[in-house]
């Protein structure tokens, strides 16, 4: 039933509103991030509490088709439902390695895609429960464009999110799929879901409905299989973008200022985070979504490999020749995460500090597999947040630098982004980790490639020593030999 939203609820939702907005600034850096994820439940707990108490579920009395008091039922479900969400939410949260947090947020996307999809095909098999149409059940044109776009963009984000979160979670092939004539194909279908949109204004037969959305479903899957592993990240985030225009959309419909402000912070937030992301791996958005990027990463530089002569080292050459040096620079990545290294990590870069060395950590904004993946990692393992510097910050110290000690990362120290065209992470900004005295290289193998999947020089540098091992068991080792 159609009734005004009441004031207070009004100046609820505003809170709400501005509680997101504060939780999105507390997010922006380590040392606020906790208080910012409180702010982000308090606004959720409000606007979920607002919504729950303005739009209680009402009963239809039998005999007087009038509504006869609240439908216990139907609040026993939403409170199950709420119940349910939040314990698959904590038990998630809590089991849920860093490293597959990129394919978690994936998955999450798909699901506030679908549930802007079944929002608006509620709205749309029942109107006057939503008060978008008179009682001879005619939607408003206004209605159904925000419905049609609503259940569209939420299609879109959801079997797109399926693709991305298979492709991340390593369940498909990550190497970008291409089909022939793929933009022709994906462009003519925007162009007819589009079409239909405008014609569901003037003709709201169930069909026009349900093809926009199976052909949005079906874009959805097109639009994100060409695109390959290293693009993910910013898929990721665009999808992300997506799904709060969705439910922005689906805010209008329903009237709700809460949904509207939330999906507008949301689909910018995440737009202004892709646009970071290309600019951080010298992509353009609009190569990335027309995708193949990527497509013959598996196969770069890997015969010249096992040739090239190069040097191994051992956890008490690194601890010798740290502690005589002036200043090490830590570059982390992907393999520390998995290592779990960090704790080892900030022990080893303790002790070089009593020796008097100035240690510094630089973080590349793609290292790892999602933004920010390294400073949380190494803010849970207590490092000062003014040891740890971003890229544009630190790039120039390598110069002066009597150490580069690279742990598990490896494409964002990659020369050949700045000297080999035919590279697949050619453009992207990479540490001068070249231009220091000595490089220390933490990996497992000789043979294991980063995420692009193509050789290092750094391997074979004369100033290069690998340190082949497990990361933790390689710090844990250089804090043993720095002890003695
Ligand atoms: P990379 O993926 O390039 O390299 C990881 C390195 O870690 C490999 O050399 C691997 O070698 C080593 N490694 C793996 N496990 C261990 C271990 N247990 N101990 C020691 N070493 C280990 O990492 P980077 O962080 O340099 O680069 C990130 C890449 O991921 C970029 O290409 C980026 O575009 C992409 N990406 C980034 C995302 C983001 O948002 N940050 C999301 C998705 C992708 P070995 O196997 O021999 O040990």
């Amino acid at each position: 039933m159609e009734h005004a939203t009441p004031a207070w609820a009004l100046l609820a939702y505003l809170v709400a509103g501005v509680c997101f907005i504060l939780s999105l600034r507390g997010l922006s850096s380590p040392s606020t991030s906790q208080r910012g994820n409180r702010f982000g439940m308090a606004g959720m707990a409000i606007a979920v509490a607002t919504t729950l108490v303005t739009h209680v579920p009402m009963k239809l009395g039998d005999a007087t088709n009038s509504y006869v008091g609240p439908d216990i039922t139907v609040i026993g479900m939403i409170v199950a439902a709420l119940a349910l969400g939040a314990v698959i939410g904590i038990v998630t949260a809590r089991r849920i390695a860093m490293t597959d947090m990129p394919q978690l947020v994936a998955a999450f996307h798909s699901l506030v895609g679908l549930a802007a999809v079944a929002v608006a095909a509620a709205a749309f098999l029942a109107p006057q429960g939503f008060g978008i149409a008179g009682a001879d059940g005619v939607i408003s044109p206004v209605s159904r464009v925000e419905m049609g776009l609503g259940a569209a963009i939420g299609a879109i984000t959801f079997s797109g999110s399926v693709i991305a979160f298979l492709k991340l979670a390593g369940k498909m092939s990550g190497a970008p799929i291409l089909l022939p004539a793929r933009h022709l194909i994906n462009l003519g279908t925007i162009a007819v879901i589009l079409g239909l949109t405008g014609y569901f204004t003037v003709d709201q037969s169930p069909w026009v409905f349900w093809t926009i959305t199976v052909l949005a479903f079906v874009i959805g899957f097109l639009l994100i299989i060409p695109i390959g592993g290293a693009d993910m990240p910013v898929v990721v985030s665009m999808l992300n973008s997506y799904s709060g225009w969705a439910a922005a959309a689906m805010g209008f419909t329903l009237g709700n200022s809460a949904m509207i402000i939330t999906g507008a912070l949301v689909g910018s937030s995440g737009a202004i985070l892709s646009y970071i992301m290309c600019k951080a791996m010298n992509r353009s958005f609009i190569s990335v979504i027309a995708g193949g990027f990527g497509a013959d990463a598996s196969v770069g530089g890997g015969e010249a490999r096992e040739q090239r002569p190069w040097k191994r080292g051992s956890a008490e050459d690194a601890a010798y020749m740290m502690k005589q040096a002036d200043s090490v620079i830590i570059i982390p990545g992907y393999g520390m995460a998995v290592a779990q290294a960090q704790h080892a990590l900030r022990e080893m870069a303790d002790l070089l500090k009593k020796e008097g060395v100035s240690v510094k950590y630089a973080i590349h904004p793609v290292a790892g597999r999602m933004p920010g993946h390294m400073n949380v990692l190494l803010a849970e393992a207590n490092v000062p947040y003014d040891e740890v510097f971003e890229l544009e910050d630190i790039n120039s110290e390598f110069a002066q630098a009597d150490v580069a000690f690279i742990i598990g990362a490896n494409d964002v120290v990659n020369p050949a982004a700045k000297t080999d065209k035919s590279s697949p992470i050619y453009g992207m900004p990479v540490f001068d980790v070249d231009k220091a005295k000595t490089i220390f290289f933490v990996k497992r193998s000789m043979g294991g490639v980063g995420y692009a999947g193509v050789d290092n020089d750094v391997f074979y540098m004369d100033q290069t020593m690998m340190l082949l091992a497990d990361a933790k068991k390689m710090c844990e080792d250089i804090v043993k030999a720095l002890a003695h």
